[in-house]
């Protein structure tokens, strides 16, 4: 009976294991094809000046939406194109869509910025520089007004990563490092890259004054930052406590369904009017100064 349970179960497992490799497959020719017809939209989740309430930004977060209208996360589909190579054509796709969906909004107004999620392929070959230039030229945007952000991973390769930032700051953005002490973050590479600002990762956010493991880093990460003076933005802030906590602790920026979830653009901008209504105009550009 043992052994036979035991072939069940070793049964199952291959039988898992090949309808996940199989699934990733038709994924992966179906992703193909939803960059042919660009089936990409893009979400916008605003980002708060914590201490004014000021909305300051937003993060563009890609969805693919499929011809049935079903909506697919990032989380399911981005790794399966940086895999495939796929993740190129849907950066630029990203940077079109944004431009189209927001560019009258900060053309129309200096103290918006919008940060674009980049792939470790982007910064790498830094390709992503001239696409950004070529999407503002005849707009009325400024590259002040685009942030770029990549997770650790990104910055890996030190020399490239160098390369890229030293050229977007040349050009006028501001550049994050994302999800930040999730990955295998080498404090040497963070203090050696010219970047302007630090997004702390969730899972750090969530715990603050709650979980005591992860909640006593917390102050550490910010600590760091301060000390590499960089900007904060903390991610995924769902409750007033947190926001309170982060504030106390001296992190200028936040995002999270405590003040919105990511927001299609038409949305996003009704959000943006009625908060400038009531927290008023932000700063005009925002940008770390390196010497
Ligand atoms: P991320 O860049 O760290 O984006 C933040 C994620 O946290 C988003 O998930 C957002 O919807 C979610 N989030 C925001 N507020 C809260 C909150 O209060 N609580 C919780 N639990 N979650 C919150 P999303 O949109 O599913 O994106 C997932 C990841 O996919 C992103 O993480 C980013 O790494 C990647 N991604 C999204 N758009 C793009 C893109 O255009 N290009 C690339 N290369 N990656 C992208
Ligand atoms: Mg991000
Ligand atoms: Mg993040
Ligand atoms: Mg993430």
């Amino acid at each position: 009976l043992l052994l036979s349970l035991g072939v069940l179960i070793a049964a199952l497992m291959i039988g898992l294991v090949v309808w996940v490799s199989r699934r990733r497959l038709s994924l992966r020719g179906e992703l193909a094809i939803a960059v042919g017809r660009r089936e990409f939209v893009v979400h916008y989740q605003p980002i708060i000046e914590l201490k004014s309430g000021i909305c300051v930004g937003a993060e563009a977060l890609v969805r693919w939406r499929r011809p049935d209208g079903q909506m697919e996360q990032p989380d399911i589909f981005i790794p399966i194109a940086e895999e495939s190579g796929l993740i190129k054509d849907i950066t630029d796709q990203v940077i079109e869509n944004v431009m189209k969906d927001l560019g009258g909004l900060l053309a129309a107004d200096r103290s918006l910025h919008v940060a674009i999620n980049l792939a470790a392929v982007d910064i790498h070959s830094g390709r992503v520089l001239q696409v950004i230039q070529r999407a503002l030229a005849g707009t009325n945007v400024l590259a002040q007004q685009i942030w770029l952000e990549a997770t650790e991973r990104g910055f890996m390769d030190v020399t490239s990563a160098s390369a890229t930032i030293d050229e977007a700051r040349r050009l006028g953005h501001s550049v994050a490092i994302d999800d930040f002490g999730t990955g295998y973050s080498s404090l040497q590479y963070l203090k050696d890259l010219p970047l302007d600002a630090l997004k702390i990762d969730k899972s750090f956010v969530g715990t603050v004054g709650l979980d005591a493991a992860t909640s006593s880093i917390t102050p550490h990460i910010i600590d760091m930052a301060k000390t590499l003076d960089l900007l904060i933005v903390a991610e995924g802030i769902e409750q007033q406590r947190q926001a309170d906590y982060l504030v106390e602790h001296g992190v200028q920026y936040g995002q999270g369904w405590f003040f919105s979830k990511p927001l299609a653009a038409a949305d996003f901008a009704a959000f943006y009017h009625a908060r400038q209504k009531e927290f008023g105009p932000g700063p005009a550009i925002i940008r770390r100064e390196i010497a």
